[in-house]
């Protein structure tokens, strides 16, 4: 099986300040990847960097077999990657349908895309029964629910998710959760990358644990959860 993503030896620096430093991973077609790791340990710098937003200094990027590191961030959205990012960035004043409509920018398919707007209101039905309103007035789980149906109505191939479980209810999270089941049970790849290490890996196929700009340990989800040194450093138990 050849892999959806291919990541060698990639190394991002904020100038002087090297932020990754030589991590490789690969994401198979419908599996769920998760990096897990503590604040500031490259994760998210990981994520925009896979999905162009970032140049990397070194090392390569590949998507579908093609190399996309150095490829514009619209471009790499067009084949297939999408990206919902930490802090979701939805438009607070726009409608929750209009919020959706901008995941389909690159898409002329008027259509297609309907039936996927149909489809992110039968996922989380709370953005169908609202999506006339202001997005701003969604509770905080509600604005990740719109972020993720955003980053699915460009169709993607493979889902990058930062931290979609951030200040959430215990309830809310364990919806999110769920939900990202889901959608790999329907064949839907995706990379997630989470504080909460024992959501993530419980959910995950495989994990990647990240220490200030490497990767110091990977293995199945449930090798990692119940992994000593894991359990002491990411899932509070001493
Ligand atoms: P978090 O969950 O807090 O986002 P993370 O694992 O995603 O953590 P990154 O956000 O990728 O970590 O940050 C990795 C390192 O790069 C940190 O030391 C951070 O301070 C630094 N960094 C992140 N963004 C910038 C930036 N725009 N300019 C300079 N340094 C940055």
């Amino acid at each position: 099986m050849t892999a959806l993503l291919e990541v060698e030896d990639l190394r991002v620096a904020y100038g002087k300040i090297e932020a990754v430093k030589g991590i490789s991973f690969s994401i198979e077609q419908g599996q769920i990847v998760t990096l897990i790791g503590t604040n500031g340990a490259g994760k998210s710098t990981t994520l925009r960097t896979i999905s162009g937003l970032l140049k990397p200094a070194g090392g390569t990027v590949r998507f579908n077999g093609e190399r996309i590191d150095g490829t514009a961030a619209n471009k790499i959205v067009g084949m297939g990657l999408a990206h919902s990012p930490e802090g979701r960035r939805i438009f607070a004043r726009m409608s929750i349908e209009e919020n959706l409509q901008l995941g389909a920018f690159l898409r002329r398919d008027p259509a297609g895309i309907q039936a996927d707007m149909d489809r992110a209101y039968t996922l989380f039905p709370i953005l169908g029964e609202r999506r006339k309103q202001a997005a701003g007035t969604l509770s905080g789980g509600e604005q990740q629910m719109l972020a993720m149906g955003r980053a699915l109505m460009s169709q993607p191939k493979l889902l990058m998710l930062d931290e979609p479980s951030m200040g959430l209810s215990p309830i809310m999270m364990q919806k999110i959760m769920s939900t990202i089941v889901e959608l790999r049970d329907q064949g839907m790849t995706i990379l997630l990358v989470e504080q909460n290490a024992q959501a993530a890996l419980s959910l995950a196929d495989r994990g990647h644990v990240m220490e200030i700009g490497k990767i110091s340990l990977s293995g199945t989800g449930a090798d990692l959860l119940h992994d000593e040194s894991v359990r002491k450093a990411y899932l509070g138990e001493d």
